[in-house]
């Protein structure tokens, strides 16, 4: 069975609370795209674990993480995030996967996202060096995880990618080059760590899919950062879609059974591009403070508006979303109202679907739906025991993106979330 859970705004939806309580019920969590630019925050008691690279859920004994083709790995992010998960949950080895196919960041490529933000102001990028590895990848000089088993060919492909890049730093940022008498003998020190780890995920995969194990892909960042379908230039390099996921691990469109589609009861953005239902004044601090939107990655303050539901009717289409989950509710509690943005007018006409391009997107003014607001309520176990502000504004979600409501989250803790569908 294969769930997978995606973002269907601009990332930090709250996806890392809905994978792990999701986690309870799946044996296995794949993180597909992108790589520790993603920040997943898990809360169960006040403590937060944040997963960077390590798939959610893996706090938890008996679950097993994979990371697949699609994600670009930051070996020594990852080395850390283990030693730290390790003294939580004892040894990984045995209960994570790692492909050999994924694309490795190498510290040149961090520095080199790090230099082009400063230099042309950037697209808003965590500096990870996510950018600058992708398109390693498609010129195909990329490393992967399973040449740091070749130590001659290791040597030979590092110093092709890293003369590539040299010169780009050179021409470029006028910087020193990367030199793979260093590069080299501290990635032969990381394969040693990661050597228990490696392993073919596909096959990995379609066994446990014939042994009826549950499978839950774990989206990062969120659809419309997606580098074909989001607000290019202001996107992340990977396929956040639901998609991506097949495309990563070689899954076939008929195995997935289950898209779930997350969404923040109001928007938030971090960096540039466009946000049609910003608020800029008073009531986007309001929201950025109650619902303590600072990145988990970057400290980032995030930019906080309504909901825009012509957007999150284009991310449920895009990833052919069945269930939504709705989060952080409870940040709106106490408003005397809210609202949501139901079409746009752009020169001069009124339209029901986002333009495709950025510029036209910067451009529309939106049209919004008002809706009585709701105070704080105690846990809830049925959706009859919200305020019915609250159940009005979530009924109207789901009629206006025509997809039923699945969970409703209510406070950070994984067990603070109303699962209204279970199977
Ligand atoms: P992700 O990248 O999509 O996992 O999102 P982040 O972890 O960056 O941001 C979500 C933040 O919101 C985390 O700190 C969560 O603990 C928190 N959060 C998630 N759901 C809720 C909720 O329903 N209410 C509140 N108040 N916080 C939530």
């Amino acid at each position: 069975m294969i769930t997978i859970v995606v973002g269907l705004q601009w990332g930090d939806e709250g996806k890392g609370k809905v994978i792990d309580f999701l986690s309870q019920e799946h044996d296995i969590i794949v993180r597909f795209q992108g790589g520790a630019n993603a920040g997943h925050t898990v809360y169960l008691d006040d403590q937060p674990l944040i997963f960077h690279l390590l798939p959610t859920g893996l706090h938890r004994q008996g679950k097993t993480g994979v990371i697949g083709p699609g994600v670009v790995l930051d070996i020594q992010q990852l080395v850390q995030e283990i030693r730290e998960m390790e003294k939580y949950a004892g040894s990984l080895e045995g209960r994570l996967w790692i492909d050999p196919r994924t694309a490795l960041v190498l510290p040149v490529h961090q520095a080199e996202d790090g230099w082009e933000e400063e230099l042309k102001g950037g697209v808003g990028s965590t500096r990870r060096g996510i950018g600058p590895t992708y398109r390693d990848v498609y010129a195909r000089l990329g490393l992967r995880v399973g040449d740091l088993f070749h130590p001659e060919t290791l040597k030979h492909k590092l110093k092709v990618a890293l003369d590539f890049n040299n010169q780009i730093l050179g021409a470029r940022y006028g910087k020193p080059p990367f030199l793979v008498e260093t590069v080299y003998p501290q990635l032969l020190e990381w394969a040693e760590v990661i050597r228990p780890f490696v392993e073919d995920t596909h096959w990995f995969l379609r066994s446990a899919l014939k042994a009826n194990r549950a499978i839950l892909f774990e989206g990062a960042q969120g659809t419309l950062l997606d580098i074909f379908f989001g607000t290019y230039p202001y996107v992340t390099s990977s396929h956040t879609l639901a998609s991506g996921a097949l495309i990563s691990l070689g899954i076939g469109p008929k195995e997935v059974d289950r898209i779930y589609g997350v969404t923040k009861a109001y928007t938030t953005r971090v960096g540039k591009g466009p946000f049609p239902t910003e608020l800029k004044g008073e009531q986007g601090t309001i929201l950025r403070e109650r619902g303590h939107e600072y990145g988990a990655t970057t400290g980032r303050p995030r930019r906080c508006g309504w909901l825009d539901l012509v957007l999150l009717k284009y991310a449920v289409s895009l990833n052919g979303v069945t269930r939504l989950a709705v989060t952080k509710v409870d940040v709106l509690a106490g408003l005397p109202e809210v609202k949501v943005a139901t079409s746009y007018r752009l020169d001069g006409q009124d339209r029901r679907v986002p333009p495709a391009s950025s510029e036209d997107l910067e451009r529309v003014q939106p049209l919004y739906q008002t809706f009585p607001g709701w105070n704080e309520f105690p846990r809830p176990s049925q959706k009859e025991d919200l305020p019915e502000p609250l159940q009005r504004y979530l009924t109207y979600i789901e009629e206006f993106v025509e997809v039923p409501i699945g969970f409703i989250s209510y406070g950070r803790r994984t067990d603070e979330i109303l699962a209204i569908f279970e199977s």
